[in-house]
């Protein structure tokens, strides 16, 4: 057994270098391809790119029965079976767009046992005749990708997931094997437990993706902090995530009307409008997409350098999932979040309006809204507070960071500066909430009497007779609003979310126990304020934008670049299908002059060399001579 074992290894080894073209594994790829090499039931739990579909391609292609993997979204599907026919393995899907002779021709492919892995959609696997097919067929394993999507308590839940509970039961010989970039523990003892899972290996990855820096800022002129990071990224791919469809259409138009190609991306558009958008990003034509987050499952590009929320996501589960996009193929990547407090009430009033559309009635019990709620608020205190950006994110899914410094955030990069008098500042703002009646006027309201405005509501109130009324006006509005964010991230001011009787609702500023201390100065606290100059900020991003270009020769990776793209078109794939933007930037660095010496770049498997080795080595060698 296990030497039988040690021999399958070898073999998988040996397959992935075949066909994928890679020398080594990644953490936690060996130990999941021996659950499903042995049969054994398992979750694994990886960022992210952390390469999780490999842990049940290669396997399938030794075992040689068909492995039947569940997927969300017939565009994802679409993207991996590409994905492995460009690595020379036979893999189908069958989804709901085939015709009946389409279908049939598959399912006599399926059942002559030429395929090795066979994408459906979990309705699919409801179906009693798609059941006879796979009684027909052994199937013995069985991949379910996004498997969070199987839990109410995770981000992305959808009822369709809950059907696959069937699959222990009607196939009690085969093995599960659970796949999904985020969960907490709730959610991954949910997995489990959904599916039925008889003793599973739960395996569960590094968290961190070293790859990304992230900066948070306050959003105060959106178009212009859009615009920024989009031109830092020249001509290199990007996502910009809105909270609605709205702010999706307006950027858009926006960015347009400022020279920048920019697609959008939302559930309002028609299927043929969203397929064009997702066609243009996926094949180059275009590199940015705007879009809302619902969508994101089916944005699969490896090559995406920037990623963008111009409001504050729902949850860190669903900021981690959608920052994962970015530098999926390793390479370094930005994620930017601009983040306003009226966001969260934002979302509040969302999620109470939906709460009730969001489930299917025999799963809503009332703790969805709960559970939106928990993740609104630990997802604003990310932003507001001032800790390692990795470290927070880290911490939040359990696992513990041991650098002292990441040197890919805000924060870590001192890209904040601490305000000077921090402490005489936050008593004035304390003692300011605690003249005015607590839990009564929001963030907004406080600022106008600091500064010193005569508001409608200031005069209402008679607000302008307080002692604090403009004892912090020589500071800007954006300044005073950050401050009072982090008041509250360092807890020592909280938020009231309140409702109105006209429905009107809003987050009102309260004192607590730790307000008296900073007021009493028995506790002292930071403020910051964002860099200004931005010449430092410039030349801290370049040093680190720099770092994976070294030796690489642009102009030629920018050649390769477009034949790849020109493949791409030709065969109806993504253009990383071809070659990924980390095999393109080795070969722009070593310059292989021979077949054997490109077999040896990271990426290039069998097939991809037989079929467009002679065409790029033609390149390279032409751009050398
Ligand atoms: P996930 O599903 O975890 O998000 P993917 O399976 O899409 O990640 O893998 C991300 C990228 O990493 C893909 O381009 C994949 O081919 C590549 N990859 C996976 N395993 C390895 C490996 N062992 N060595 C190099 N690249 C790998």
């Amino acid at each position: 057994m296990v030497k039988q074992l040690a021999d399958s290894l070898a073999h998988v080894k040996e397959v992935v270098q075949r066909h994928w073209g890679y020398d080594t594994l990644r953490p936690l790829q060996q130990q999941a391809m021996e659950s499903v090499l042995r049969g054994v039931d398992s979750l694994l739990v990886l960022p992210t790119g952390g390469g999780k579909s490999l842990c049940y391609q290669a396997p399938a292609i030794v075992k040689g029965n068909t492995t039947v993997v569940v997927s969300p979204l017939i565009s994802l599907m679409k993207d991996q079976v590409d994905g492995l026919k460009a690595c020379g393995i036979a893999a189908v899907q069958l989804d709901s767009s085939q015709s009946a002779s389409e279908r049939f021709a598959l399912e006599k492919r399926i059942r002559d046992g030429e395929i090795r892995l066979l994408f459906v959609s979990p309705e699919r696997l409801a179906m009693s005749e798609f059941y006879g097919l796979l009684q027909q067929i052994r199937v013995d394993a069985f991949a379910i990708d996004e498997a969070h999507c199987i839990s109410q308590w995770g981000h992305d839940f959808r009822t369709e997931y809950r059907q696959l509970k069937k699959i222990k039961e009607l196939f009690p010989h085969a093995s599960v094997h659970a796949y999904t970039a985020t969960a907490t523990e709730d959610v991954r003892a949910d997995i489990i437990r959904q599916l039925g899972l008889h003793n599973p290996e739960v395996m569960v990855g590094d968290f961190d993706r070293p790859n990304l820096t992230y900066r948070i800022l306050s959003r105060r002129e959106p178009l212009n902090q859009v615009l920024d990071v989009v031109r830092r990224h020249n001509n290199e791919a990007g996502i910009i995530y809105c909270i609605s469809r709205k702010n999706v259409d307006e950027l858009t138009k926006s960015l347009r009307k400022n020279k920048v190609n920019a697609v959008a991306y939302h559930a309002g558009l028609t299927p043929d409008e969203r397929r064009t958008a997702q066609d243009y990003f996926a094949s180059e034509k275009c590199d940015l997409i705007v879009a809302t987050v619902a969508f994101g499952m089916g944005i699969d590009r490896s090559n995406v350098r920037y990623v963008m929320h111009t409001g504050m996501p729902k949850s860190l589960e669903h900021y981690q999932q959608e920052t994962g996009r970015a530098g999926r193929d390793g390479l370094e990547a930005e994620c930017v979040l601009l983040y306003s407090s009226a966001d969260l009430m934002l979302w509040k009033s969302i999620m109470e309006k939906s709460a009730s559309g969001e489930l299917a009635a025999d799963t809503n019990d009332g703790s969805f809204l709960e559970a939106a709620n928990k993740h609104l608020e630990t997802m604003s205190r990310y932003c507001r507070g001032a800790v390692c950006r990795h470290r927070a994110l880290v911490e939040y899914f359990g696992q513990s960071f041991a650098k002292e410094n990441c040197a890919a955030c805000d924060v870590c990069l001192s890209e904040t500066v601490e305000v000077e008098g921090s402490d005489i500042i936050a008593q004035k703002i304390l003692s300011c909430v605690a003249r005015i009646k607590n839990g009564r006027f929001g963030a907004g309201h406080l600022v106008s009497i600091l500064r010193g405005e005569t508001t409608e509501t200031v005069r209402k109130w008679q607000h302008d007779e307080l002692s604090t009324f403009g004892i912090l006006s020589s500071h800007a509005k954006g300044d005073l609003r950050d401050w009072i964010d982090q008041l509250v991230g360092l807890g020592v001011l909280d938020l009231l979310h309140l409702t109105m009787q006209s429905g009107f609702s809003f987050s009102a500023v309260v004192l607590n126990d730790e307000s008296w201390k900073v007021m009493r100065s028995q506790r002292s606290v930071k403020l910051v304020q964002p860099m200004r100059s931005t010449k430092e900020l410039k030349a801290k991003r370049l040093k680190i934008a720099g770092d994976s270009w070294q030796g690489v020769d642009k102009d030629l990776f920018e050649k390769l670049r477009a034949i790849r793209i020109r493949i791409a078109k030709e065969k109806g794939w993504q253009a990383f299908m071809v070659f990924s933007d980390a095999t393109l930037r080795e070969m722009a660095s070593v310059k292989p002059s021979t077949l054997l010496k490109m077999s040896k770049i990271k990426g290039v498997g069998n097939a991809k060399l037989e079929n467009f080795g002679e065409e790029f080595l033609q390149v390279i060698n032409d751009h050398s001579n």
